[in-house]
């Protein structure tokens, strides 16, 4: 197999482009697929800051791997969500690439903030774990963007990662969550930074090839609570889809995108308020996030 641009060996094979590269040109068609998100729905410009959610994983540090080469000024956001090991390591990870890439790295730990980790927040709440997890995160990255005066906040989700959570809401057909499904969500409060996906276009299996070809040391274990996801189901059909025909997952979630997304906007829209506690922004009159540390406080009592 040859290098679609260069005629030397092929390093990867990707079926979906009906085409293989040597290592420097799928660096650089993985680099291409990166800006052209970024044009594509104006996620930033070399004027703003940029906050990069990092977990440990290939994801996003591949993103802030690429987002530091091509000129933005990053800073990145690791949530410590105490969670035994994994987070031990993962935070180990993304402080090694802080160092090594001479970049600022701002630690949030969870329990400062709930009043207990992920695994503790779990107990009290009698919910999956990823549902304590997923709500503190999101409250965080938006708080930590806007104390840090950071318009926008990047994570590292891939087509994958897309795709399964576009299935997932189509197989429940949940009509609300299909608007939010997009490469970029605009503010609509002044205290709602932007959130953006700039690696939405490259598969789980492209970014672990270039984490691989820039040597970046990262987490390769899952979160243990990611165990047993549906999130994980939804993938795995996606990747037998994938199997037999090559650009599925791409079709699936493109499609979606160009041709479907826009007729789920709701008109009406919802209002938003400052949460009467934090001051961040909610739907009713203090938001999610409160609650969630209230109850966690009172379990604890
Ligand atoms: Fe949080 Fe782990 Fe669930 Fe991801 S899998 S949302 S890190 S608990
Ligand atoms: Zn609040």
């Amino acid at each position: 197999m040859k290098c679609r641009k260069c005629g030397a060996a092929a390093a990867i094979e990707l079926r979906r482009h009906n085409a293989a590269f040597c290592a420097p040109d799928f660096q650089e068609f993985f680099r291409n697929q990166v800006r052209e998100a970024i044009r594509k729905y104006r996620m930033f410009t070399t004027e703003e800051r940029v906050l990069v959610a990092v977990s440990g994983g290939k994801d996003s540090l591949a993103l802030w791997d690429v987002l530091i080469d091509e000129g933005y000024t990053t800073t990145g956001l690791y949530l410590d969500l105490g969670i035994f090991d994994y987070s031990v390591e993962s935070k180990a990870k993304c402080e090694a690439f802080a160092a090594r890439r001479s970049v600022p790295l701002i630690i949030t730990a969870v329990a400062d903030e709930v009043g207990a980790p992920v695994p503790e927040i779990k107990a009290a709440t009698r919910r999956p774990a990823c549902s304590g997890c997923g709500l503190s995160k999101r409250y965080l990255m938006n708080r930590v963007a806007l104390d840090h005066g950071i318009p926008v906040v990047a994570t590292g989700h891939n087509l994958d990662d897309e795709a399964a959570t576009l299935f997932g809401s189509v197989m429940h057909w949940q009509t609300e969550a299909l608007p939010r499904q997009s490469p970029a969500l605009a503010s609509t409060h002044p205290r709602l930074v932007r959130r953006v996906k700039p690696l939405y276009r490259l598969s789980e299996r492209e970014t672990a090839a270039f984490a691989f070809m820039r040597k970046i040391d990262y987490i390769v274990e899952e979160c243990p609570f990611a165990v047993g996801a549906t999130s994980i189901a939804h993938k795995q059909v996606l990747d037998r889809l994938e199997h037999d025909s090559p650009g599925a997952k791409h079709n699936f979630l493109f499609g979606f995108l160009e041709k479907a997304r826009a007729a789920f906007e709701r008109v009406d829209g919802v209002e938003l308020h400052e949460c009467a506690r934090c001051g961040q922004v909610t739907t009713s009159t203090v938001c999610a996030f409160c609650k969630l540390s209230d109850q966690v406080k009172r379990a604890r009592a």
